[in-house]
């Protein structure tokens, strides 16, 4: 057997029951962060590289950068065996997934790793060699040195560290790009825990071992596989000594373990266990002992339960003393109530292990009636306990359903269906807590659109953009499974749409030519300086020659002295990947079809070569948030101070843009001062179509690791709901006026972290006075604090004012 050479087995306890409860392995496939950019450089280490330009942070999957991947020094190294590619990911998480590609680097290179292994860690210092379920560790790597190779962990793995260990003899040498896929592992929100460990490596799959121990459940294995087995004759103390750590203090109900009692082998039942339990600092006085009623009669494999009495622990300790010359276990599985999280079961009421007949007195339990009975029952409370929350999931959609048709205006109904679908699953996935905690709540409210979610995913569905203007200017929609896209997607629905919605508005929905898709010439332009470092890439003010032929006569953008005029130039970084590159041309094609003197113009794009960039007219004052910064910090004389007039006015052409998008039924959803932009004397602009977010980091919140949302601007049933409509603009636009109205002192809701503004949101749904509003700024007069203001973050989406009612209110404001 496997590991009867260690005297001391130190095993970090997987969880099973909570990743089973938590997690589904089939949706869990989430990519980690390599590509998409979550992982940062430093998090991403190497035993060596072969160059600076294939160190580690190139490894990244789909994207390369420097030479194209991660090579390492495999010279240095006699056998080129212990080369890895490690990736922190900063908390545990599961991983399902791995992908691998080789070095390419546009045709340059051509190196692989045919093969690799995987090893993993939670601490960063006990390491484990990943296997599959027949300990074949080597996995089957790259092919080419292009293709991604995704491989199936089975089993998957909990683990915070990764390292991928290129499999090669050393004549040769090897490249690699990573990703990893799964999710974060999302630990405390039951309330006892079924644990199991397998083996000495770490493995966790929840098969017991049969009777007799020589065969095994699993097709194809050696003898003995499921059973981990350990001889007197190598410890000498008479027992063998297992420390199990867990990740945080807990309260132990009990422990079973399923062992062999196959005496005419020599396996017999442990004599006695005694356990010891380490909470803060020490071995606590008082262990638990335990002694099994010997068996000399059955031959079966049982459980044995070992009473822990609720002891406090982080780590236990439990020497299992022989009574034959050999042990073998299948499973050491541990209940607990969590120290942390306290659910409505009261102390000491843990549930029992629904898997296993529970024996108070300590008794083996030996007889085959008891064990079958037991696995019925638990069977049914399985079962009942899965059509329980199936039908509390559809009474829970019903009720979210008519909530939001009766809160809130019916369109994108599309756009709910998906998100009903992802508030189900988030759902079925939490609601076993249903006392829920100030921390605990944020995680599962987040129906959204899967696509705002994780954008990628749905990106990699729309059509590859061909690069040339004219494919640009066509509409495209996302494959027959996805939902649209971003704000993207209202435009598109409604340029394919055929009802009469637009249509009675008596407006063309896009008064906007592709005109300005036609691409320009870039040597045309000449760069003058940095204007601003963005989402895809950085923003040049350039001069550009000969622009006016390329506008329309309508267009009015600053003074065109003769032939030279002054535009930003924004453009995508070279080493963008494709998602970055798609997003960047969604923002183009959006941009083309808006056309409204409060909107930032697309004036023509350089797309038909790398790299892309797109020119828009240059907004001297750069973007609204700094610019009122700018002038709060430089305490300037009082002409320079914008009065509060123009404070208004500005808002009033903020309203204006606005009430332009909703003639269109277009829903920005992402309205913020950070992405308006201030040309000359005050006026302004709406910009950032895309989803740009460098600058004003701060104020998106990141769900896991995915998706980043600007929480403090948008609505409670935007958050709740995953729901934007003109009416959430209209929320987030009370936010713009209050930021305004401040001057850009500080966040929204400064005072309160994310978690809390996602608790006030509940509060905004649950309406029972307790939520909290944004104070009113000092410049403001009580009239529109309380007239335009709060009425902007009414929770009846219906009872908000429309754009047209607050620019007609702000204008009015201006003129008395
Ligand atoms: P992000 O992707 O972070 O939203 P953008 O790429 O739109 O940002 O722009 C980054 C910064 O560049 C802005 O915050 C702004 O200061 C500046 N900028 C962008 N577009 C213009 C423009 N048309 N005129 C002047 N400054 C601009």
């Amino acid at each position: 057997t496997r590991s009867m050479e260690f005297k001391v087995i130190r095993l970090f306890v997987l969880l099973a029951a909570t990743v089973k409860a938590q997690v589904n392995p089939e949706v869990c496939r989430y990519p980690l962060g390599m590509t998409g950019g979550q992982i940062q450089d430093e998090d991403i280490s190497a035993s060596s590289y072969w160059s600076e330009s294939t160190a580690a942070k190139f490894g990244r999957l789909d994207i390369g950068g420097g030479d194209g991947a991660w090579c390492p020094d495999i010279m240095s190294e006699p056998h080129g065996l212990k080369e890895y590619l490690q990736v922190d990911l900063r908390s545990l998480h599961f991983i399902t997934l791995v992908g691998t590609q080789g070095r390419h680097a546009d045709g340059m290179g051509n190196e692989f790793a045919q093969k690799y292994r995987i090893k993993y860690s939670r601490d960063g210092s006990n390491w484990v060699s990943w296997q599959d379920r027949k300990g074949q560790q080597v996995i089957e790597g790259n092919r080419n040195a292009y293709d991604v190779v995704l491989k199936d962990l089975e089993p998957p793995i909990i683990a915070r560290y990764v390292r991928f260990m290129p499999v090669t003899d050393h004549s040769m040498i090897v490249c690699m790009r990573v990703e990893l896929y799964g999710c974060e592992w999302l630990d405390g929100l039951v309330s006892y825990r079924f644990v199991s460990f397998f083996s000495s490596d770490d493995l966790t799959d929840g098969t017991w071992g049969l009777d007799d121990f020589l065969h095994s459940q699993i097709y194809g294995v050696w003898p003995g596989y499921d059973y981990v087995g350990w001889s007197n004759r190598t410890f000498p103390k008479g027992y063998v000594e297992m420390i199990f750590d867990f990740d945080h203090v807990r309260n132990f109900t009990s422990m079973k373990v399923h062992t062999s009692n196959m005496f005419s082998r020599g396996v017999r039942v442990f004599r006695q266990v005694t356990c010891f339990f380490w909470s803060d600092s020490e071995w606590e006085p008082g262990p638990i002992t335990f002694r099994p009623t010997p068996d000399r009669v059955s031959q079966r494999a049982r459980f044995v339960t070992v009473t822990l009495g609720d002891r406090t622990a982080k780590t236990i300790k439990c020497r299992f003393h022989f009574s034959d010359v050999w042990m073998l276990f299948s499973e050491v599985a541990f209940q607990s109530g969590s120290a942390v999280y306290n659910t409505s079961m009261g102390p000491g009421k843990h549930p029992k292990n629904p898997l296993t007949v529970d024996d108070p007195t300590h008794k083996v339990d030996d007889s085959n009636t008891r064990i079958l009975i037991g696995c019925l029952v638990a069977v049914i409370a399985i079962l009942s306990a899965i059509i329980v929350i199936m039908l509390w999931r559809q009474v829970w959609q019903k009720m979210l359903e008519k909530a939001s048709r009766r809160l809130l205006d019916d369109d994108l109904t599309a756009r709910l269906a998906i998100q009903n679908r992802a508030f189900a699953f988030r759902h079925s996935s939490l609601s076993s807590d249903s006392g829920s905690t100030s921390n605990s709540t944020y995680e599962r409210i987040y129906p959204l659109c899967a696509d705002y979610q994780e954008p990628s995913r749905l990106i990699r569905k729309l059509p590859e953009f061909a690069h040339s203007a004219e494919n640009l200017s066509k509409p495209h929609t996302s494959g027959s499974d996805g939902a649209p896209h971003y704000a993207e997607a209202d435009i598109i629905s409604l340029q394919e749409s055929s009802d009469g919605s637009i249509a009675a508005a008596n407006m063309t929905p896009f008064t906007g030519t592709d005109s300005s898709l036609r691409e320009f010439p870039r040597e045309k332009l000449s760069f003058k300086e940095k204007l601003g470092e963005g989402q895809f890439g950085e923003v040049h003010l350039c001069e550009a020659e000969g622009m006016q032929d390329f506008l329309d006569e309508d267009l009015s953008v600053g003074e065109i002295s003769e032939s030279l005029l002054l535009v930003a130039v924004k453009t995508l970084r070279e080493d963008a990947n494709k998602n970055a590159r798609n997003d960047f041309l969604k923002e183009i094609r959006i941009m083309s079809r808006l056309r409204d003197p409060n909107i930032v113009r697309l004036l023509a794009v350089c797309v038909d070569t790398d790299p892309l960039w797109m020119i828009t007219e240059y907004m001297e004052n750069g973007d609204l948030n700094q610019f009122l910064c700018n002038l709060r910090l430089k305490e300037a004389p009082d002409e320079d101070k914008p009065d509060y007039t123009k404070l208004i006015s500005m808002a009033a052409q903020i309203a204006s843009g606005m009430k332009y998008l909703s003639s269109l039924n277009f829903v920005h959803r992402d309205l913020a001062t950070r992405n308006c932009l201030v040309g000359k004397n005050y006026t302004i602009r709406i910009a950032d179509f895309g989803m740009s977010r460098n600058l004003y980091k701060g104020d998106y919140y990141r769900i896991q690791g995915r998706a980043v949302l600007p929480i403090r601007w948008m609505s409670w049933e935007s958050i709740l709901l995953g729901k934007f409509t003109m009416a959430s603009d209209v929320w987030a636009f009370g936010v713009t006026l209050w930021e305004i109205l401040t001057l850009c002192k500080e966040q929204p809701y400064s005072q309160l972290s994310d978690e809390q503004v996602i608790e006030n949101t509940g509060e905004f749904f649950r309406d029972k006075g307790k939520q909290v509003y944004l104070p009113k700024p000092p410049c403001c007069p009580d009239s529109v604090y309380n007239d335009l203001m709060l009425s902007c973050w009414r929770r009846n989406a219906k009872q908000r004012p429309s754009f047209q009612e607050i620019h007609a209110q702000l204008q009015e404001n201006m003129s008395a």
